[in-house]
């Protein structure tokens, strides 16, 4: 049987291979980098691994806890039990199991509408968590009330730059007056829905379960998906021969819209579909330290806006001396372009503002992700029915990724699974229409 042509091993990728192995079908992945995981990838740097991006996840998931099964990975840590939110130049903490203690100190900092607001805006997610995805109708509802604007013309001041910058600032790299109520709504409705855990030992482990015994070609680019007459016919490809043709018949593009839009022609309705989905640049910085930096019950911080530090966490509960600064946001965005050396530095002045940094670093390392992260789009369900029925025209072209059903691992692995029924269904289609 002629091999599936992937493009891309990161968790979408990875995926894909994976579920079509389950039905007996052969891949080949094409990868650009030296390594599997793309943004949720586990790099060695010396005697350290460092998580550079998706690690968490959440035992309510069911593909993600479906393959840890699978794949006997067992041994979890606990994700930070809330966070602390720099409001009126001081920490204000938010507890995912809340408290009313809590809740008077929340309501005090952002003032009693905001926190009505809040309370709504959360009650909502939390009672409707299982229909607010891509999938169900509900979604499109959310969008049809309320994108019309941007998050931060919905809410408060306080409340829009405070708490709910928490959830577009961690989940989309991007401030509130730069995404969307639907998209805010999808990722609250994973806020507190479950229990949220990353592995022991890292992320990487799950990668390297799904890459097993997978064709993957690491340092292959893809230039161009060809299509002839309808029909998916080759991929252009970039390697250590240099540019090349291969013939495929089925191709699953799994990397990011803007790496996908510019390897193939789509319809005029699918190419306005796929230039609305915004994509946010951040830099993730791992550094271990040889004594604790957070302390005092913090371990997870999130900046005021106009700070180049988007947010910040200890790696493990029990790893105070490991800090993953995320500079991400407006202010962020504008430094990135600055050496490794020059980004710690200002990482960690940011940081001192807050806790006092008194141990040395013992490793450090800088994961750029100049791609971004998805802010999706206003109206997004609508321009997905396009960017899919575009793509259904080219028969044999299928897509999965991180921008059709929620930037979690467990969206890329839901896409993931949704682009392998779809080839197949159309496949099958086909062969019995001849
Ligand atoms: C800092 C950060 C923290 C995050 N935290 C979490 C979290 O805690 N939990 C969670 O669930 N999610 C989290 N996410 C989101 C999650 O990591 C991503 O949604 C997911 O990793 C995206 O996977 P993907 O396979 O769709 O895309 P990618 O990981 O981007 O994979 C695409 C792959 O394609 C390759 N590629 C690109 N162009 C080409 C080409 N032309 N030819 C061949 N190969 C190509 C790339 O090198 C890459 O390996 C986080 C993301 C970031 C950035």
């Amino acid at each position: 049987m002629d091999p599936v042509h992937i493009i891309g091993a990161g968790i979408s990728g990875l995926g894909t291979a994976h579920y079509l192995a389950k039905q007996g079908i052969p891949s080949i992945i094409h990868e650009v980098g030296s390594y599997a995981g793309g943004r949720a990838a586990c790099i060695k740097s010396g005697d350290h691994s460092f998580e550079i991006g998706g690690k968490n996840f959440s035992s309510a998931w069911p593909r993600f806890n479906a393959l840890l099964e699978e794949f006997n990975l067992t041994e979890f840590e606990d994700q930070h039990p809330g966070f602390h939110i720099v409001m009126n130049d001081t920490l204000v903490a938010l507890q995912k199991s809340k408290t009313l203690a809590g809740d008077l100190r929340l309501a005090s900092a952002i003032g009693t509408r905001g926190a009505f607001q809040f309370r709504n805006f959360l009650a909502f997610a939390r009672q409707n968590a299982d229909k607010l995805n891509y999938t169900s109708g509900l979604i499109e509802q959310v969008e049809k009330t309320w994108d019309h604007t941007t998050i931060d013309n919905h809410f408060t001041k306080k409340l829009a730059t405070g708490p709910l910058r928490l959830f577009s600032i961690i989940m989309g790299a991007a401030e509130p007056s730069e995404l969307y109520p639907s998209l805010m709504m999808l990722f609250a409705s994973g806020f507190g829905k479950g229990s949220h855990h990353a592995i022991a030992g890292g992320i990487g482990q799950f990668h390297d379960n799904l890459a097993a015994e997978k064709d993957i070609r690491f340092g292959s680019r893809v230039t161009r998906i060809l299509t002839h007459n309808g029909h998916v016919a080759g991929l252009e490809l970039k390697d250590e021969n240099g540019a090349h043709v291969v013939p495929a018949s089925r191709v699953i593009s799994t990397v990011p819209a803007n790496v996908f839009k510019h390897l193939v022609e789509l319809p005029a309705y699918g190419r306005v579909a796929v230039e609305a989905l915004r994509y946010f640049p951040l830099a993730m910085i791992n550094v271990v330290y040889d004594a604790p930096v957070f302390k005092e019950g913090v371990h997870s911080i999130m900046f005021e806006p106009g700070a180049p530090l988007g947010h910040c966490s200890a790696n493990r509960l029990h790893t105070p001396h490991h800090v993953r600064y995320t500079l991400s946001g407006k202010a962020a965005r504008e430094i990135l372009d600055k050496p490794d050396h020059e980004l710690v530095r200002i990482a960690e002045e940011t940081f001192s503002k807050r806790m006092p940094i008194n141990a040395n670093r013992t490793h450090v390392h800088v994961a750029r992700h100049s791609g971004g992260i998805c802010g999706y789009a206003p109206h997004f369900t609508g321009l997905k029915k396009d960017l899919l029925r575009s793509v259904e025209s080219i028969s044999g072209l299928e897509i999965a990724g991180d921008y059709l059903e929620g930037h979690t691992m467990e969206g890329c692995l839901t896409s993931a699974d949704l682009a392998v029924s779809r080839l197949l269904a159309n496949t099958t289609e086909r062969s019995q229409a001849a």
